[in-house]
């Protein structure tokens, strides 16, 4: 058990950051110690992973870990009154139908069994053997996929007040809101706004701080590196972390359209990794957890200035987002395939313009297991990220693990999940995150694809 750090600095304010620095407020052990919290642009932070309209609260995982994680996230996103993270619309238990092509892909086969396990009794998970059963219970005149299930009973054939399992999305944005309502009102926090460019390191390669830039530093005991996608900037991450880019397409409705469409589910794709979350505000958002596209650029090695390997490039993914460069385009090939699974699962729509597309950032982990631990080489640092296209959900959890785990009492299995791997394990790695999840081709580089699009455009 390290001992307890008089200063914290956590770098990032996305739900891992942010929901680590209320949870050290909450802990005894931390009452003397000072916690800062740094981000290089104002909260809600415009590109960060943890700031979009939805995200899908669910415990359907093939890991009964995961499973079991999220079930208990999901009891806090379930409490509704208006002072409860899941009050004013911040949580909408819609029930998601979860489905996949030809035959029984072995993650939603592994999910359904997990969650009828947890549920208690079989009828709580409804199976959808085939796609006319898929088709009524979306509700959305269309379908997709030949074989699935649904977590909440949208057929109302069993009482649902019972179940300890459903599923729902959560907004994301008004749910960090309240997070970040909740953390500073504890006044224990510092909260700055500031780009950390690299690490300080001591002679003997222990981390003291962040530089910010070459005349200006914040020093501390511990320093948390909860940055998201973009953590392998500042540490090398190789074969453990890479940032891996995913489409998000929106699309304005009709307030009928809304009304019509108010009562869906959730209707997840998980063969080609398209997902439509009901609307809100009259905008549909159609997305895609996929392999997703690379961003490879060259950097310098952020290792110790002390070591060989400073003096060396490393090629690494990091995050092309639009807030460093506003009119940033989409890869026509997410756009087609968000198209695709538009006119299949709601077909009303199939003609409708998205009116704006993003590219969203994943920290992908090649086993999609978060990266929650001590840096084995560098005292003084912590690593809280990883979230590998999943870790929103947790927002009412993952604080407390991370402390957990910055105190050394963090237990198995989550431990062993969220450990550091060592090289040999990840000798050979690509980066591309095999959890059994991901759909799409695997080694999409973004610059590739938009300078396809830009000769397609020239030509036509
Ligand atoms: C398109 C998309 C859909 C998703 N859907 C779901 C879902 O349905 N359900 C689910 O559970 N999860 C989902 N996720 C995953 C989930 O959103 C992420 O796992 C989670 O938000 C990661 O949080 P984070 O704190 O690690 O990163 P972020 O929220 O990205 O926070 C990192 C922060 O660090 C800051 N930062 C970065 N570098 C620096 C620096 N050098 N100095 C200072 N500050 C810095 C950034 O500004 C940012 O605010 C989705 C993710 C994406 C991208």
């Amino acid at each position: 058990m390290p001992e307890v750090p008089s200063s914290i600095l956590i770098v990032g304010s996305g739900v891992f950051g942010l929901s680590t620095a209320y949870a050290f407020t909450q802990r005894p052990e931390y009452a003397n110690t000072k916690i800062t919290v740094i981000d290089r642009s104002p909260f809600p932070s415009p590109d960060g992973s943890s700031i979009d309209t939805s995200r899908i609260i669910r415990a359907d995982y093939s890991d009964p870990a995961y499973a079991a994680f999220a079930a208990e996230a999901q009891t806090t996103w379930r409490k509704t009154s208006p002072h409860d993270l899941g009050g004013e619309g911040r949580y909408i238990e819609s029930g998601l139908v979860l489905v996949c092509n030809e035959g029984m892909n072995p993650y939603v086969k592994e999910s359904f069994e997990n969650v009828r396990t947890m549920c208690g009794y079989e009828g709580a998970v409804h199976e959808l053997p085939d796609r006319s059963a898929i088709e009524k219970a979306v509700k959305t005149g269309g379908g997709s996929g030949n074989w699935g299930y649904l977590t909440q009973l949208l057929l109302c054939e069993i009482e649902l007040t019972d179940l300890d399992q459903r599923s729902g999305w959560a907004d994301a944005q008004a749910s960090m809101i309240f997070l970040h309502h909740l953390a500073s009102s504890t006044n224990r926090i510092t909260f700055l706004i500031g780009t950390a460019t690299s690490l300080i390191f001591s002679p003997s390669s222990s981390v003291l701080g962040v530089n910010l830039s070459p005349s200006q530093q914040l020093h501390a005991d511990l320093t948390i590196l909860a940055t998201g996608a973009w953590t392998p900037s500042l540490i090398d991450l190789r074969g453990r972390a890479t940032a891996t880019g995913q489409t998000l397409c929106y699309l304005p409705l009709t307030s009928l359209e809304q009304a019509s469409l108010s009562s869906m589910p959730i209707f997840f794709n998980m063969s080609d990794g398209c997902f439509i979350i009901p609307p809100r505000n009259q905008i549909l958002k159609v997305a895609r957890h996929a392999y997703g596209y690379s961003n490879p650029v060259t950097i310098r090695n952020p290792s110790p200035p002390s070591t060989a390997a400073y003096e060396k490039q490393i090629t690494i993914s990091l995050p092309r987002t639009t807030w460093d460069e506003p009119q940033q385009l989409v890869p026509s090939e997410g756009i087609a395939a968000s198209r695709t699974a538009l006119i299949s699962m709601i077909p009303s729509l199939s003609t409708r313009a998205f009116t704006s597309a993003r590219m969203c950032w994943y920290t992908d982990t090649p086993t999609g297991d978060f990266l929650i631990t001590h840096h084995p080489s560098h005292s003084g640092l912590f690593l809280a990220t990883g979230g590998s296209g999943h870790g929103f959900k947790f927002l009412p959890v993952i604080g407390e693990r991370i402390v957990d785990a910055v105190g050394g009492t963090l237990e198995t299995p989550l431990r062993e999940r969220w450990r550091w791997r060592s090289d040999e394990e990840i000798e050979g790695l690509n980066g591309d995150c095999e959890d059994g999840s991901r759909s799409g081709q695997p080694g999409l580089v973004l610059r590739e694809e938009m300078e396809r699009d830009a000769k397609k455009g020239s030509k036509s």
